[in-house]
């Protein structure tokens, strides 16, 4: 049965160093959550002090409502998962996911029957005599992933599992993780600094930046709606216009623009944000609103990415290629969208 996380206040200074600030969270029973932000944001010193190798400043962790303050990671029931696979070379690939039963002291049959099944899961059944010197890197991280979930954790822990990992290994991967989680409703946090990785996954993605969450979402709000710039930059690409709210409509270098209706906003300096493939393009001028010269249209297969100067601006496009635009560099062109489609950002 996995359990809720819950995360209140939490701190950790190193020396005069803020790694983490004040840090509140909570990941329901069999929800998938993943931690995401730059170098340096302090994803991994959230799993470390969640899994009990480092003590926080100030704040309190709890596990199923069971407070860990003090209590040592091997009686916290937490499954984690490295980057760097982390298995013990001596050992069988067999041996090293018997291992976390036999410290805990469970029967042999028990042992081999649990053994078996992660086996299967993890579909490394044919491997099990082998030592991990003898396996791929996808094929060791599967390993680890078994090592980590046989003893029927609580929550399960995953510091950039995939991040040594080539693309399509990572592809995979990222598919079978989420179906073991899903088959046996396992609560799961995980880092990443890849937002495809972590819009894909997850159920709600946390972004964090210099310690602190920035937004907390869905994957679908979060990439639709950020709340601030930095967030809007990280998921995405994104064009973000800075301008001035004047009376309703948002006003900068390249014209006048319609803002979303979603809250009243005070008149004053801001930034739109608009997703490169919300944005319509034709060739043409248009008058009541944005016109631009396309600077350049690059081919990528299903789609187009068109770099249009603006007013100053430089704004970026992409349409799916269905009905082949022709536009060629040099033309005049129009862009639209529907106001509800941008964002107003004020910080
Ligand atoms: P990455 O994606 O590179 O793994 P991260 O978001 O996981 O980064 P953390 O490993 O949590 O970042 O580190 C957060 C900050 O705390 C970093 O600036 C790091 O240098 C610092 N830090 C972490 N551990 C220690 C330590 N033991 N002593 C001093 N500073 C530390």
């Amino acid at each position: 049965m996995s359990t809720s996380i819950e995360i209140k206040n939490l701190s950790r200074k190193f020396g005069s160093f803020h790694a983490l600030r004040n840090v509140t969270l909570s990941v329901t029973a069999g929800e998938f959550v993943t931690l995401l932000g730059p170098s340096g944001s302090g994803k991994s010193t959230v799993l470390k002090l969640l899994a009990g190798f480092d003590q926080p400043t100030s704040g309190e962790i709890l596990l199923g409502g069971r407070s860990m303050l003090g209590v040592m990671p091997h009686l916290r029931n937490v499954g984690m998962v490295f980057q760097n696979y982390a298995l013990f070379p001596h050992m069988t690939v067999f041996d090293n996911i018997a291992f976390p039963l036999r410290v805990r002291n469970e029967p042999t049959v028990k042992i081999e029957d649990k053994v078996a099944s992660v086996l299967d899961l993890t579909r490394m059944n044919e491997y099990r005599h082998r030592y991990p010197s003898e396996l791929s890197g996808g094929q060791q991280q599967r390993v680890a992933l078994a090592r980590a979930i046989v003893f029927d954790p609580k929550v399960l822990l995953m510091d950039e599992p995939l991040g040594a990992l080539d693309r399509h290994l990572r592809e995979q991967l990222k598919f079978e993780i989420k179906r073991i989680q899903r088959q046996f409703n396992m609560t799961v946090l995980f880092v990443t600094h890849d937002q495809d990785e972590a819009l894909v996954m997850s159920d709600r993605v946390v972004v964090m930046r210099e310690g602190a969450i920035e937004q907390e979402a869905s994957p679908h709000e979060i990439y639709a709606r950020p709340v601030t710039r930095f967030v809007a930059d990280f998921l995405g690409e994104s064009n973000i216009l800075a301008g001035e709210l004047h009376q309703g409509h948002f006003v900068f270098g390249g014209g006048k623009l319609n803002t979303p209706k979603r809250r009243s906003q005070a008149d004053g300096p801001c930034w739109i944000m608009i997703r490169p493939e919300f944005i319509d393009i034709e060739q043409g001028e248009e008058l009541a609103g944005l016109s631009g010269t396309l600077r350049e249209a690059i081919y990528l297969g299903e789609s187009t990415r068109y770099i249009v100067d603006c007013g100053g601006s430089t704004l970026i496009v992409k349409r799916q290629n269905r009905i082949p635009l022709g536009l060629e560099a040099g033309c005049r062109v129009c862009l639209r969208w529907d106001a509800k489609d941008s964002v107003v950002l004020t910080r």
